[in-house]
């Protein structure tokens, strides 16, 4: 179905509504926390680059005014390599928020500090510095973490425009100044909107690729990707790990009897009940089909099939109605442990899938637990 489009002005004044909204809940916690780590390996590359840029301008003081470029070059470098610790700055205990500014207030201060110093420079350097100013809105597009940034080299200038140059020219920087930065602002406001809607179309599609639209349970390939991480933690720090195997039984019957939309919202209701049966450590995924499986890492077999009797029992209660009827339904579910010979996810599934074969073959609606020498199934 088409939609009109707003008016212009209508869309517009969205749109720059739109550039002061963070996004909802956790969602800008986790865009600032992706954000940090793209500066994070920006100022790897573009520190060193931003400082030699600093230092070879000294050759263009050389050309305004050769006696007082050997001190305009020892200031460049020096300010530089006060601020270069803030390129990588592994071991210091700084944020990417504060190196940039750090990075930048040394830098761009080096550039006002040089320019000064020399007959007409801050006349003459004024494209450098608004340069910076840009390149900066780029890399760091939060408003109040730009105007940090860029306050302390701007007070600078402003007081060296003042103090150095004639009041015509001074005025002229002070003017071009003032009108680069605002728009330097937007352009960084502009890459902050434009980076929120790329990691919201990210989110959208890992979030998609992460779940299963119908059940709402894990995708498969996301529940095998945080299994096999919960089990490389389990077996490092030698603590327990289990998984549980369910699937509906007779649900093609299920279907034959009821039709699959209500096969599907079987499917949706066995999942909450499963859900509100787990630790919110524990995670529910589908393998496919009516087939499901629940990891619950640090769980030792007896709380494991306590749980999964927990859920069993608690699909079993599910009364769904469809038309005049009630469709009831149960699951058999398979237990497996972390063990010496149940290491890895697929022999731990193999097993759990063998323990739910033998709850099958006993009478489904119950739950057995992997083991050769395995306790007696419980009968549901
Ligand atoms: P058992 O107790 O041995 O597990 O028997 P079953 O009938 O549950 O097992 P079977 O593997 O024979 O049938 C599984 C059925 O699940 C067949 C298929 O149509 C149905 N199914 C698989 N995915 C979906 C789905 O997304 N929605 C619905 N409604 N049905 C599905
Ligand atoms: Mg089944
Ligand atoms: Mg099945």
């Amino acid at each position: 179905m088409h939609t009109r489009s707003p008016s212009v002005p209508a869309a517009a004044l969205a749109g720059l509504r739109n550039l002061f909204h963070p996004l909802p809940g956790e969602l800008e916690a986790a865009f600032d926390t992706q954000l940090d780590a793209g500066i994070a390996r920006l100022l790897l590359v573009l520190g060193p680059a931003f400082g030699l840029f600093v230092v070879l301008f000294g050759a263009w003081d050389a050309w305004i005014d050769t006696a007082r470029a050997a001190s305009t070059v020892r200031i460049r470098v020096a300010l530089v390599l006060l601020g270069a610790p803030a390129w990588a700055a592994g071991r210091l205990r700084w944020g990417p928020g504060p190196r940039c500014a750090w990075l930048y207030a040394t830098h761009a201060g080096a550039m006002v500090v040089c320019a000064a110093m020399l007959p007409e420079g801050l006349v003459l350097a004024l494209p450098g510095l608004t340069g910076a100013l840009f390149l900066l809105a780029l890399v760091e597009p939060r408003p109040r973490r730009f105007m940090l940034a860029t306050l302390p080299p701007s007070l600078l200038l402003a007081l060296l425009a003042i103090l150095n140059l004639a009041p015509g020219p001074g005025l002229h920087v002070l003017l071009l100044y003032s009108l680069s930065w605002p728009l330097a602002l937007c352009v960084a406001l502009a890459t902050l909107q434009l980076r929120r809607r790329a990691f919201l179309a990210e989110q959208a599609v890992l979030d998609a690729v992460r779940h299963d639209s119908l059940s709402g349970a894990l995708s498969r390939r996301y529940v095998t990707e945080l299994a096999l991480h919960d089990l490389a933690l389990a077996r490092r720090h030698g603590r327990s790990l289990a998984l549980a195997m369910l699937d509906i039984d007779h649900f093609k019957r299920v279907n034959d009897t009821w039709g699959h939309a209500a096969g599907d919202r079987a499917l949706c209701a066995m999942v909450r009940a499963c859900k509100e049966n787990l630790r919110a450590s524990d995670y529910i995924g589908r393998l496919g089909g009516e087939e499901f499986v629940c990891v619950m890492p640090e769980t030792g077999a007896g709380e494991a099939m306590a749980c999964a009797e927990r859920m069993r029992a608690a699909v079993a209660a599910l009364r769904l109605p469809v038309g005049t009827d009630t469709l009831r339904f149960t699951v058999s579910a398979g237990v497996a442990v972390l063990s010496p010979e149940q290491s890895g996810w697929e022999e731990l599934l193999r097993a759990a899938d063998a323990a739910l074969y033998q709850a099958k073959e006993s009478g489904r609606n119950r739950t057995v637990l992997a083991r050769t020498a395995a306790p007696p199934a419980r009968a549901g």
